[in-house]
C-alpha cells in the first residue's frame, strides 16, 4: 500500500505582485542607481525573478546627504508622537499586505511559505508597532528625561547593512528603532535578497513618511562596504559574518561612529536526561531546521545527555524523517530551499569535513526536488569539540550531536565556543535551568522551547557574536545620545 502523503497546497505566486524590475529608493523616490543592475533569482528554481537596479558609491553619498538633510530639517525636529503616526501607518500596511510580503520573501529566499507567513511577517509587523508605541515615550525608556521630558536626542543618521537570512525582519530591526528615536536611515539588504525590503520602501511612501527618511540601496558587498565606511553616518548597524563585522569594526574604531554588531552563533541545545523528551525532540527540530538551520541563533549543537543519548537519537531520527522538503511555496513544506549557490557549496563543503574528522553522518531519507538549491536535513553524531562541525558556523540544515556526563560538563562544552549569542535547556527541573542558564554565556537563553523572538525582549550576543542588543528598551537605547 501506498504510504499516506500530503496533496500539494500551493500558495499562489501571482500575491507577489512581483515587478520586472525594482530600483534603489533615494530621497523618497525610486531612482536609477548608477551601479551595475543585478538578478535576483528564486533559489527553489533558480530561475530569475527580476531585475534590481544597484547603487553606486555616489548613490551612497546622495542617500547619506538625504537622509542628513531630512534628519535637520523634517524628522530631528518632529515630536515623537508625530513620529509615532508614520510608524503605526507602515505597521498597519504591513500587517495588511502580509500576504503579498510572505510569497515574495518565500520566492526571493527560498523559505517555507509557512515560515514568512507566520514568522517573519507578522514578528516584522509587530516589531513596528512595538517601537511606533516608543516614539513618544523615549523620556520613560530608562535613559533619562532628557530636555523636555522627551527622552535622550537620536544620534542622526544611521548606516545599515542586513544578511539574506531574515531579510524583511532584518531591514525592520534596524529600521524600526533608528525611526522611532529620529534617527534617519540607509539600508542595504543583501544581494540576494532585495526585494522585501524595496516593497518596504514602497509601503513607507504610501504612509507619505517625509523624503530622505529611509533609503534602500540595493547592491553586493561593496555598497555595504562604501555605506559603513561613509564619514556622513552617525551609526552603523550590521547584522552579518563575524568577518565582516570586525572589518567594520576596525573601520570604524576612532571615529567616534556608533557602531552595534549582529553576528554569527554556534547555539547550544542542552538536553538534560529528566527532559520531557518529545517535546525536547520538537525544540531540537525547530532550533535547527527551522529556515533551512539558516539562523545565526540555530541550535547548532546538540548537547545530550550520555545516558539518554541512544534513545533520543532515535527519537530525532524518527521526526527528522517526517520533515518534508521541497517547494516553499507548499503549504506542507517543512524545509525550503539554501539561499545561494555559494551557500550552498560551503554547507556541502563542511558537511564533507564532517565525514573526513570521523563524525558519523546520518542525513533523512527525505526525496529532494530534481532542480534548485537543496539539502537535505542532516545530524552528525559522535562529534568532538576540536571538529569543525563543532566549532564553525555552518547555516545550513546540519546539526552536531555531543554528549555530555554531568551539568558541569554540559556548561563547559556549550560555552566552549567563540560565539555566545542564543542557547538552549531542556530539563523538567526548574532550579537546574536556571543554574544551567546563569552560567551560560549567551545573549539569549531559551528553556524548554527554542527560537522565541518578541519586540520587547532584547536580542544580541557575547564575544564574536558581536555587540549591542536590538528590540525591547534596551535595543532602543543603541539608537539614542545616551
Ligand atoms: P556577510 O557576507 O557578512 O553579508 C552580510 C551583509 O553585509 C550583506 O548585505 C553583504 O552584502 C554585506 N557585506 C559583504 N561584505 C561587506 C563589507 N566588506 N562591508 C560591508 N558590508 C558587506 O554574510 P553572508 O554572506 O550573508 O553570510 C555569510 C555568513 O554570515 C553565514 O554563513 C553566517 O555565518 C553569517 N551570517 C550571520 C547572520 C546573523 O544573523 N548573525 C546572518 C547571515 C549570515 P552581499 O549580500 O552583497 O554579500
Ligand atoms: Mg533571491
Amino acid at each position: 500500500m501506498e504510504p499516506w502523503t500530503y496533496s500539494p497546497a500551493r500558495e499562489n505566486a501571482a500575491l507577489a505582485n512581483l515587478q520586472p524590475s525594482y530600483r534603489p529608493f533615494v530621497d523618497g523616490r525610486f531612482v536609477d542607481g548608477d551601479g551595475e543592475p543585478l538578478k535576483t533569482v528564486n533559489p527553489a528554481t533558480e530561475e530569475v525573478l527580476a531585475e534590481v537596479g544597484t547603487a553606486s558609491t555616489s548613490d551612497v553619498d546622495r542617500a547619506v546627504a538625504a537622509a542628513r538633510r531630512a534628519f535637520e530639517t523634517t524628522w530631528g525636529p518632529m515630536p515623537g508622537a508625530e513620529r509615532a503616526k508614520y510608524l503605526f501607518r507602515i505597521a498597519r500596511i504591513v500587517a495588511e499586505r502580509s500576504r503579498e510580503l510572505a510569497v515574495l520573501e518565500t520566492l526571493d529566499n527560498g523559505k517555507p511559505i509557512r515560515e514568512s507567513r507566520d514568522v517573519d511577517v507578522p514578528t516584522a509587523a509587530a516589531h513596528l508597532f512595538h517601537h511606533a508605541g516608543w516614539a513618544d515615550k523615549l523620556g520613560h525608556a530608562g535613559y533619562g528625561p532628557g530636555v523636555g521630558g522627551n527622552g535622550p536626542p537620536p544620534l542622526g543618521v544611521v548606516g545599515a547593512v542586513i544578511p539574506w537570512n531574515f531579510p524583511l525582519l532584518m531591514a525592520v530591526w534596524k529600521i524600526a528603532p533608528a525611526l522611532a528615536a529620529g534617527n534617519t536611515i540607509v539600508l542595504k539588504p543583501a544581494e540576494t535578497t532585495p526585494l522585501t525590503a524595496l516593497v518596504l520602501a514602497q509601503i513607507a511612501a504610501e504612509a507619505g513618511l517625509p523624503a530622505g527618511v529611509l533609503n534602500v540601496l540595493p547592491g553586493a558587498g561593496d555598497i555595504g562596504s562604501a555605506l559603513v565606511g561613509h564619514d556622513g553616518l552617525d551609526k552603523v548597524a550590521f547584522t552579518g559574518s563575524t568577518d565582516v563585522g570586525k572589518e567594520i569594526q576596525r573601520r570604524l574604531a576612532g571615529t567616534g561612529r556608533r557602531l552595534t554588531l549582529e553576528l554569527g552563533g554556534k547555539a547550544a541545545n542542552i538536553v538534560y536526561d529528566d527532559a520531557a523528551l518529545d517535546q525536547a525532540v520538537e525544540g531540537v527540530v525547530d532550533g535547527i531546521f527551522f529556515n533551512q538551520g539558516h539562523v545565526c541563533c540555530a541550535g547548532s549543537r546538540l548537547l545530550v545527555q550520555e545516558s539518554i543519548a541512544e534513545e533520543f537519537g532515535e527519537l530525532l531520527h524518527a521526526r527528522v524523517t517526517t520533515l518534508r522538503v521541497g517547494d516553499p511555496l507548499d503549504k506542507n513544506t517543512d524545509v525550503g530551499a539554501i539561499n545561494s549557490r555559494a551557500q550552498l557549496d560551503r554547507i556541502v563543503d563542511l558537511a564533507a569535513a564532517g565525514d573526513s574528522e570521523g563524525a558519523q553522518r546520518w542525513t533523512s531519507p527525505c526525496p529532494l526536488p530534481e532542480k534548485g538549491l537543496f539539502f537535505p536535513p542532516t545530524v552528525f553524531s559522535g562529534v568532538e569539540q576540536t571538529m569543525r562541525v563543532a566549532r564553525e558556523e555552518i547555516f545550513g540544515p546540519v546539526l552536531s550531536v555531543l554528549t555530555f556526563r554531568t551539568p558541569d560538563e554540559a556548561v563547559a562544552k556549550a560555552n566552549n565556543t567563540p560565539y555566545g549569542l542564543s542557547a538552549g535547556v531542556w530539563t523538567d527541573k526548574g532550579s537546574k535551568a536556571m543554574w544551567t542558564a546563569q552560567r551560560l554565556r549567551a545573549g539569549v537563553v531559551w528553556t524548554n522551547t527554542f527560537n522565541k523572538f518578541d519586540p520587547t525582549s532584547p536580542f544580541g550576543g557575547y564575544a564574536e557574536s558581536g555587540f549591542g542588543r536590538e528590540g525591547g528598551r534596551i535595543g532602543l537605547g543603541a539608537y539614542l545620545d545616551a
